[in-house]
């Protein structure tokens, strides 16, 4: 009775923070589909302080498209108080409330989580936790990649592992990697981006991975009612189906927006930046040689750009930025009246390599 009362009442919720976040976060680029993810979660079902069904409705209403319950295989502080014999709860509690609605996707997953040198790995699309539980952490790994699951290092800078924050890899973790056991690395985790760990991630080609590592409420931490927001892995994938999301992932197809940064492999980003700033509307005021157009910021993030052309602007600096959803008339000056202008920028704020921002080249005709 209490089940099918949480359920009624979580389905009655639903609505009003569906249809706050129509909009998505970003547009896709074109023929590829985004996934907003968040692949590590936390529950009373290990040292988390929400059952499940908060995390659905936080998800919710941030515009998510795919969360992971990762709760703790080993790390069980509540069991006293919530005894539970099965690893797999807090995704089916999650899965059974995620019924009834098409926006949000729960998956299964877990967190190995061990002392250094192995550290702590979330495994994520796996079938059964229990089978996870093993002394050994490497028979662990093996199982979930028997099970076909995705399986990343997380917070590899975690100044309780690496009292320096540098995130490093051990001989245990290169091992691992040479035998394809690990696919990702978070490089960033919770409220901290390691650039070491982008490092790492773009030489041994680990897919990028940002995520909450929530334990308490996401408004709290990330101060989402004044303008924040979570850590988000962004998955690109041809099609929408959870295989292709999967398989995507496996393919390091992701980008991550963390804070005001957005960070992923070029190849990666550069399309994603392309969807979502346009330049348009070239025109001359009559007799003069000056420019103006509308560059237009179609996502969620701020951009931060630095225009590296030859010419200069009429009201503006080379430095400017374009809060999200918005829209900026810039007055370029070309000397004489040209029907096209190319017009390259540095995204500050896009980062595809520790000390390299993302370069794109926007046109701007005539109409
Ligand atoms: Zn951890
Ligand atoms: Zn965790």
């Amino acid at each position: 009775m209490l089940k099918f009362f949480k359920k009624v009442v979580f389905l009655l919720l639903i609505p009003s923070v569906f249809y706050s976040q129509t909009r998505p976060l970003f547009k896709a680029p074109k023929d590829s589909y985004l996934t907003a993810t968040d692949l590590h979660i936390h529950t009373v079902f290990s040292d988390g302080s929400v059952w499940p069904d908060i995390r659905l409705r936080e998800a919710l209403r941030e515009g998510l498209d795919l969360i992971a319950m990762t709760d703790h295989l080993e790390y069980q502080p509540h069991k006293e108080d919530i005894p539970h014999p099965d690893r797999n709860r807090s995704y089916q509690i999650a899965s059974e409330l995620a019924k009834g609605q098409e926006k949000l996707r729960v998956i299964n997953g877990a967190e190995i989580t061990r002392e250094m040198p192995i550290g702590h790995l979330n495994a994520v699309f796996i079938k059964d936790a229990n089978k996870l539980l093993r002394n050994d952490p490497i028979l662990s790994i093996n199982e979930a990649n028997a099970q076909k699951a995705f399986v990343f290092m997380n917070h590899p800078n975690w100044d309780a592992h690496r009292s320096d924050g540098i995130a490093r890899l051990s001989s245990v973790h290169e091992d691992l990697i040479k035998k394809k056991l690990i696919h990702g690395v978070e490089v960033v985790n919770e409220t901290t981006f390691s650039e070491e760990a982008l490092k790492i991630a773009l030489e041994s080609n680990l897919t990028i991975i940002g995520n909450s590592d929530i334990h308490g409420l996401t408004d709290w931490l990330f101060e989402i009612p004044e303008g924040g927001h979570r850590p988000i892995t962004f998955v690109i994938s041809e099609g929408g189906e959870i295989n292709q999301i999967k398989e995507a992932l496996f393919q390091g197809k992701t980008f991550v927006w963390f804070k005001d940064l957005l960070i992923g492999k070029e190849e990666n980003l550069l399309p994603v930046i392309e969807s979502n700033l346009s330049a348009e509307n070239l025109k001359y005021p009559k007799g003069k040689q000056i420019g103006e157009f509308t560059l237009t910021n179609h996502s969620a993030a701020i951009l931060n750009l630095i225009y590296t052309g030859p010419f200069s602007f009429h009201e503006d600096g080379k430095i400017f930025q374009i809060p999200p959803h918005s829209k900026k008339v810039l007055k370029i000056k070309t000397l004489s009246n040209l029907d096209n202008i190319d017009l390259p920028f540095e995204l500050m704020n896009g980062i595809v390599a520790p000390n390299q921002n993302l370069k794109i080249k926007l046109i701007v005709s005539k109409n």
